[in-house]
């Protein structure tokens, strides 16, 4: 696939803040029903196939009552970025046993028995600790988990993710974590108005996979593309994304700064 620069599609980076709060399942219906068709229409832009991007509710912040809301909409995996919140989420909805779980965020290694035990995906992974830490804990639970690697394609040091540079190595390493089935790649992308600085961090996330898918060692999958959230999922999209986060252009605007989430150099993010 080539790079789409020739479209001109903008971020809503500054419309952060300003989506109204879904209140009711049919608000959540209504949501969805335009980011599906805002999905499928940048597929159709670049001749894609709209099956072949999967769209990740992602529920962080919001109250239980409002992911259940979500559920009755049709949503039946959610994406939340602390595992601790997450763990909390998953235990007060078990009467939800189709629900599943997928922590998109930064995992510190003594958190790693709360996703082994309750997650169905995890796509932060960036370093041989955690890969290590999760390992232990799902054979223990006699589970496997669904995994991205993640890498920084802004250049923020503020960014978690693996260089790209490191990628390859890291992948080679993956083979001797049997209980990960490792799914693709994920990135998050520079937080910016200007697009085309946007639209870099995929296509090159795009690249780093297709060089990577070369010489992948067995049982390896690198197909996955985890990018896009609700600022910028369409250009994610017409650059190849199979996987969008897309959080408050359905719940509604966070309160939360991102930097809670992101740590903002200089900051240092509550954990
Ligand atoms: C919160 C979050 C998202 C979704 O962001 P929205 O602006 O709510 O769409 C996507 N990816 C990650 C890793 C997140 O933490």
């Amino acid at each position: 696939m080539k790079a789409h620069s020739q479209f001109t599609t903008a971020t809503r980076h500054d419309q952060h803040g300003r989506w109204p709060q879904a209140e009711s399942v049919d608000d959540f219906r209504h949501n969805l029903a335009i980011v599906q068709a805002r999905i499928a229409a940048a597929c159709q832009r670049v001749g894609r196939d709209p099956a072949a991007v999967r769209l990740l509710p992602v529920s962080k912040t919001k109250p239980e009552s409002s992911l259940r809301l979500a559920y009755a909409a049709g949503c039946r995996m959610l994406g939340e970025n602390k595992p601790q919140e997450a763990y909390g989420k998953w235990e007060a909805m078990q009467d939800l046993p189709d629900l599943q779980w997928s922590v998109i965020g930064h995992l510190q290694t003594n958190k790693a028995k709360l996703v082994a035990r309750f997650a169905t995906e995890f796509q932060a992974l960036d370093s041989l600790r955690v890969a290590e830490a999760l390992e232990r804990r799902l054979q223990v639970e006699g589970r496997s988990l669904d995994v991205f690697v993640q890498i920084n394609t802004s250049g923020e040091a503020s960014k978690y993710g693996l260089p790209p540079e490191e990628a390859a190595a890291f992948v080679k390493a993956l083979p001797a974590f049997s209980a990960l089935r490792v799914r693709g790649l994920m990135t998050l992308a520079l937080f910016s108005a200007e697009a085309a600085q946007v639209r870099q961090c995929f296509v090159r996330l795009r690249g780093l996979r297709d060089q990577l898918r070369q010489d992948a060692p067995a049982g390896i999958c690198l197909d996955g593309l985890s990018m896009g959230m609700s600022g910028d999922y369409e250009m994610a999209v017409e650059e190849g994304a199979t996987v969008v986060r897309v959080g408050q252009a359905i719940f509604g605007a966070r309160a939360m700064p991102d930097s809670y989430y992101w740590p903002v150099a200089g900051e240092c993010a509550a954990t």
